[in-house]
């Protein structure tokens, strides 16, 4: 992803772009759910999804399903969709119906019955329609790690990308004149020694760069996100059902499990805490809860869960896990890769390295900081909010963890039925997610009052008219399955 956005950024400009890699150091080979946010990256490389999905085994994603993270009445499941602007007005009665429910009167609340999403993933549909409408539905997509990889690095050597295969033993740093301690050289294990004015990390978690330069400091996430492990395999099988277009992350009884549909196979894995479940028992959970055999391999990764405080460190930019991973239960990592790569490109200027670097460094990895230190809070309000008292795990996960400020009164607001749009604007915590998104979370959980008694009818008769309506315009949209079909047929 660095090599082809920068390569595309300054295809004008005498800038040579190479990427090391490594023969004996694998991929982290997870990392299969996205954020409607990669579209964009595909729109600017000029890649049409006729070309890569096919060739990377992916599938459409609407949403993302939560079974079991709640154990309040009428809430135990809930869908977080991706928005349409179909979504407008039966949106629009959702946060009214959760608002009341805040204040304790009683209104129908959970977010499946008002997004289209859940009900196009419910019947297979892709969120392409039928015939065009007039806006374009917010979507992602799931995928072949490993493929998206290879494809990406083909387009990066076409672009013009500099391929050195190659293991790197060392880094060489060298002091500019002020004094700052920059990386001059990476030694690699055939004696080779490569040189460059600007190095991106993209060692994974190893950070194997950045962590060279004497200012290095990791920011632990630690004691507000528990899990630090996973456990993932893959189950082969083109199914001829339904194709669901959504990822379930379900609550199993130490942290979740991921369940992502490619078109050949499903990928399952087990985020969890090892504090709490040993990797044996975990794999044993996520076997028979995916009902996988023996002989479907399981591969243990370990997690470090947190950030770097400088992302842009002297001549030096890490990217993904080298710069930092929050747990993947909103699948965020691509997302922050490429927020990362396109921000460093407005800043930098590859012809003048030097021109004013120190300033831009420092506002951008407050930028890069801001929008990690949004994902957390959002993703760290799935466990704040879980309802779950069935093991110490669920317990901890909610009340033993350190709940970033902002969150805290976010929640604060929330309980108080004030203005919660209004309070997330202020905070600025509606940048990373919309008030959609929060209110999804919030009102997907379960977090109300007791409901005073009172007439349900208006809110049943609403229910009825809203489900109706999203139940029929799932007709106006491409079966999932067959649109793929299609779309690798040309
Ligand atoms: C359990 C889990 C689930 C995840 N799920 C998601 C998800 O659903 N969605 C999402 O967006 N992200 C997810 N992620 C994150 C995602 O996997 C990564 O962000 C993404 O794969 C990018 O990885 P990377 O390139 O930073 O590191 P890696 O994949 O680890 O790649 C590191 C590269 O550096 C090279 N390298 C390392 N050391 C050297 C050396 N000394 N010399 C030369 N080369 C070297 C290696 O050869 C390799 O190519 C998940 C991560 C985990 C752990």
């Amino acid at each position: 992803m660095a090599a082809n956005l920068l390569a595309r950024k300054w295809q004008d400009l005498p800038v040579k772009i190479s990427l090391v890699e490594s023969r004996e150091i694998a991929t982290i080979g997870v990392g299969e759910g996205s954020t409607p946010y990669l579209k964009s990256l595909f729109r600017t490389l000029d890649i049409p999804e006729s070309e890569w999905m096919p060739a990377c085994d992916a599938t459409y994603k609407c949403g993302i399903r939560f079974p079991g993270w709640s154990a309040v009445e009428g809430y135990t499941s809930y869908y977080h969709p991706f928005f349409s602007p179909l979504d407008r007005e039966t949106g629009a009665e959702f946060f009214s119906q959760a608002d009341q429910r805040r204040c304790g009167k009683p209104a129908e609340a959970l977010p499946d019955d008002f997004f289209h999403a859940p009900y196009l993933s419910q019947a297979g549909m892709a969120p392409i329609p039928r015939r065009p409408l007039p806006f374009e539905l917010d979507y992602a997509y799931h995928f072949d790690a490993g493929l998206l990889g290879k494809f990406l690095k083909a387009r990066a050597l076409k672009a013009g990308v500099e391929y050195y295969e190659a293991t790197v033993e060392k880094v060489g740093l060298s002091e500019r004149a002020h004094g700052e301690m920059v990386i001059e050289t990476l030694k690699t294990v055939n004696g080779e020694c490569l040189s460059a004015d600007f190095f991106i990390d993209c060692t994974g978690f190893r950070s194997g760069l950045l962590s060279e330069l004497p200012n290095y400091e990791f920011v632990s996430y630690e004691e507000t996100l528990l899990n630090n492990a996973a456990v993932a395999l893959q189950m082969p099988g083109e199914g001829h059902g339904l194709l669901k277009s959504e990822t379930i992350s379900e609550a199993l009884t130490n942290g979740w499990m991921w369940n992502i549909p490619l078109q050949s196979r499903t990928g399952f894995g087990y985020v969890y805490s090892d504090a709490y479940i040993s990797p044996e028992a975990a794999e044993q959970e996520l076997r028979a809860r995916t009902g996988a055999p023996d002989d479907i391999p399981c591969r243990h990764l370990k997690m470090r869960v947190g950030r770097v405080e400088q992302h842009w460190s002297a001549n030096c930019l890490g990217v993904g896990l080298s710069q930092g991973f929050i747990e993947p239960l909103e699948a965020t990592a691509l997302m922050l890769v490429q927020f990362t790569i396109e921000q460093f490109a407005q800043s930098f200027d590859p012809v003048n390295p030097g021109a004013g670097a120190g300033s831009k460094s420092i506002a951008f990895n407050q930028k890069i900081n801001a929008m990690f230190g949004g994902v957390l809070d959002y993703v760290a309000g799935h466990y704040l909010l879980n309802t779950r008292n069935d093991t110490d795990y669920w317990r901890a996960a909610r009340e033993g963890i350190v709940v970033p400020e902002r969150l805290q009164q976010l929640l604060a607001c929330w309980d108080r039925g004030e203005d919660f749009p209004g309070h997330l604007k202020l905070a600025e915590a509606d940048r990373v997610y919309s008030h959609a998104s929060w209110y999804c979370l919030l009102a997907g959980m379960g977090r109300f009052p007791e409901v005073s008694t009172g007439n349900k009818a208006e809110s049943k008769k609403l229910l009825c008219d809203v489900r109706s309506f999203c139940g029929g315009n799932v007709a106006r949209f491409e079966s999932h399955r067959d649109y793929l079909k299609r779309l690798a047929a040309g």
